[in-house]
């Protein structure tokens, strides 16, 4: 159960994310909780849009697969269940030109950076060039100082916890802890930092006065 002083934490923090997101160029809004977050998605959000995702819990949690599609658009989403492997791999290169891309991010620098981890890239290449618009969602507990404490928030929270999700038997799912593994299940692959907005991308982030996803 979250407190008022929990609240109030992730409300500043969120708050002091946004202002720094738009030092460094991005379009930053802060939504005091997931309801008034999905409403700002889904601003963007028309009948007959291809609106990709990029496998986020955060969304889920938000359930906007669900609204995208009652708005009459089309959701490209590779972790949709009974997709053979060609399937995810079209829809994951279709995500790359689609009207609005949609994803959580594993990090939000207070000094006005995003930062993730991919196994494939096909999040963090459309987070950063193709789509004619990218929405990020990010709650709260997304929010770290600087770069350093961002990839270890990564390493010792997100990454274990989706390798856990998704089943993947590599360490970190058993130990909570990146151990830098090397096996072929590997899904820390492509390391992406965005510390301004990519030039030719219109990016909204939108920071939520809550915990969101892992
Ligand atoms: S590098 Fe390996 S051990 Fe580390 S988080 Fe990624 S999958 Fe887990």
């Amino acid at each position: 159960m979250t407190t008022e002083v929990q609240k109030a934490r992730h409300e500043a923090l969120a708050q002091r994310a946004a202002a720094a997101l738009k030092k460094s160029g991005f379009d930053a809004v802060y939504a005091p909780d997931r309801e008034k977050a999905a409403e700002i998605v889904m601003g963007f959000i028309g009948p007959g849009a291809q609106v990709g995702f990029g496998g986020s819990m955060t969304l889920a949690q938000m359930g906007l697969p669900e609204k995208v599609r009652a708005a009459g658009a089309v959701v490209l989403d590779h972790n949709e269940p009974g997709l053979t492997p060609e399937r995810k791999g079209e829809i994951r290169r279709l995500q790359l030109l689609c009207d609005v891309f949609l994803t959580g991010t594993n990090a939000v620098t207070l000094d006005g950076g995003l930062v993730n981890v991919d196994g494939n890239g096909n999040r963090t290449n459309a987070m950063t060039f193709g789509p004619r618009k990218v929405v990020v969602v990010a709650g709260a507990n997304k929010v770290r100082r600087d770069l350093g404490e961002a990839l270890a928030r990564i390493e010792g929270c997100a990454a274990p916890l989706n390798n856990r999700r998704l089943r993947t038997g590599n360490p970190c799912a058993s130990t909570g802890i990146c151990s830098d593994c090397s096996a072929e299940t590997r899904i820390c692959r492509v390391y992406s930092i965005l510390k301004r907005r990519p030039s030719q991308t219109d990016i909204t982030v939108v920071l939520v006065g809550e915990a969101l996803g892992f």
